[in-house]
């Protein structure tokens, strides 16, 4: 092991309270596509229609042309189906016990952390395979999107359902920034970023605001970010690979 990594994976076993902020990167070894990055799903950043994917997954779009978002909402529902956690969210849900708290403020929508085993997971951007009506409070869980029309409708009042998914333009959910900030307020003693391109603030400042406190961060991603200057360690690596390593050393 090299200094860096042995160094963290100390700090790894003497911590008591861990926040990760994971992002797409940590399931890309599972086969699920990230957005952006050299992986991405859209190329160029644009849909099949030429328009860019924000916009295609956005409220004010999904309001006009609800058909086209869930033409994308099928499409990742297809990326994440069957795929199972890799040893990077394995490796975080290993952490836990021993003394220790893992908190996993997740921008996936995949499910994978509390498939691996996580058991604090807060879902920041919603859970894909989670149908709400966009009227009342019909909510179901969909193992696959499968059997549906291309527009689904409420069973209840005939009414679009959506994806408890956080559109872009939309606001969090109000109860996962809630528990950020009360799981913040007790403190970290060691925090990571893994596998996301920085691009938020509510998962930047985080990692930033521990290392004002000279709190040790961690950045985990094989290709610069925003934040890359600000964290302690930084390792241009695969989540998994990296994750595995480092935590095989602590627990
Ligand atoms: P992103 O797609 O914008 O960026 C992915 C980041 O992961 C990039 O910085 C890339 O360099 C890095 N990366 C790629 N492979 C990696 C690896 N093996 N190990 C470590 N890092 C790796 O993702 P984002 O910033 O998390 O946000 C985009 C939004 O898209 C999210 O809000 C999320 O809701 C949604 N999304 C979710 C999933 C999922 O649930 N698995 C997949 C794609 C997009
Ligand atoms: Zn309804």
């Amino acid at each position: 092991m090299k200094a860096p990594e042995k160094r963290v994976a100390e700090l790894l076993k003497a911590a008591r309270r861990i926040l990760f902020i994971t992002g797409a990167g940590i399931s890309a070894e599972s086969g699920i596509p990230t957005f952006r990055g050299s992986t991405a799903a859209f190329q160029h950043g644009l849909t099949e229609e030429g328009i860019p994917f924000e916009e295609a997954l956005s409220r004010p779009s999904f309001q006009r042309y609800p058909e086209l978002s869930w033409k994308y909402f099928f499409q990742l529902e297809r990326s994440l189906r069957g795929k199972q956690p890799n040893r990077g969210h394995e490796a975080i849900a290993a952490l836990e016990g021993r003394g220790r708290q893992v908190c996993v403020a997740t921008q996936n929508i995949d499910g994978l952390h509390q498939q691996a085993g996580s058991s604090l997971v807060i879902e920041l951007h919603g859970n894909l395979r989670r149908l709400v009506c966009t009227r009342c409070a019909q909510a179901e869980n969909r193992v696959s999107f499968d059997a549906l029309p291309a527009l689904p409708r409420c069973p209840a009042c005939g009414e679009i359902l959506r994806p408890d998914i956080v559109l872009y333009e939309e606001r969090l959910p109000e109860k996962a920034l809630d528990l950020l900030a009360e799981e913040e307020a007790a403190g970290f003693d060691l925090v990571f970023s893994v596998g996301t391109t920085s691009f938020f603030n509510y998962v930047v400042e985080p990692v930033l605001a521990a290392a004002r406190r000279d709190i040790p961060t961690v950045e985990i991603n094989p290709e610069e970010t925003p934040i890359s200057e600000s964290v302690a360690f930084r390792f241009p690596g695969r989540a998994g690979l990296v994750l595995e390593k480092l935590v095989g050393g602590a627990v």
